[in-house]
């Protein structure tokens, strides 16, 4: 029989992310359940500041208010020009979380100047567990690559189509899915997590 693990995201591109390598990395073991399940639940402020503490705050208060265990993440891009930023801020950075539009008009403008050689960016992935009774595991991923100087391709969400993976000659929403996941932050994270997932929800039975 398969465990339940609540998916602590409402984002509806990571959904479908976490389900897919999940799923191939562990076929049938765990059922994957989104967080839009439990409509009393609050979106929890992300006040913290790192991915690490901000994916933490999100399973933590999920676990504790389903009485389940739960898996969140909490990811971002990170732009060298722009020291960093927007890092945690990613999905608020134009202001209204979630505008994906917004936020690589954004970053396209605040780079136009900057040549190539200083175009570096990578996104960064934590994942954490969290189980009901307190134990918690978490693993970072990270994705290597630059700006490019206009949006390509329509696969993925959010800053996928102004990000270039290093050796590649396309956008990351060039990529089909299984070839992002292979190497993408995310993908990384969660191939590292889900042996802990497997064997922490085993314990549970
Ligand atoms: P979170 O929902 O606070 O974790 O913010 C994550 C945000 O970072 C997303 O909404 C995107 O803007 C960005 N992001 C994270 N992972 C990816 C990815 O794989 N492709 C493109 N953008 C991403």
């Amino acid at each position: 029989m398969s465990q339940k693990l609540v998916l602590a995201t409402r984002n509806s591109g990571k959904i479908i992310e976490f389900r897919r390598i999940l799923e191939e990395i562990a076929p049938g073991a765990v059922e994957l359940i989104s967080v839009n399940q439990f409509p009393e639940l609050i979106d929890v402020e992300e006040t913290g500041s790192t991915f690490e503490e901000n994916s933490l705050l999100k399973a933590r208060y999920t676990s504790e208010a389903t009485g389940l265990p739960a898996i969140a993440d909490d990811s971002g891009l990170c732009i060298d020009a722009l020291g960093g930023a927007p890092g945690i801020f990613s999905a608020r950075w134009a202001g209204k979380h979630g505008d994906d539009q917004a936020n690589l008009e954004k970053v396209l403008e605040q780079l136009k100047d900057v040549p190539e050689e200083k175009r570096g960016a990578h996104f960064l992935c934590v994942a954490s567990l969290v189980l009901p009774d307190g134990r918690e595991h978490v693993a970072e991923g990270r994705f290597d690559g630059s700006i490019l100087r206009s949006a390509v391709g329509a696969n993925g969400f959010g800053y996928d189509p102004i990000f270039q993976p290093k050796g590649l000659a396309i956008s990351s929403a060039q990529m089909s899915a299984e070839e992002k996941d292979l190497v993408s932050h995310r993908g990384k994270s969660l191939r590292s997590i889900a042996p802990h997932v497997i064997q922490l929800l085993a314990t549970l039975r």
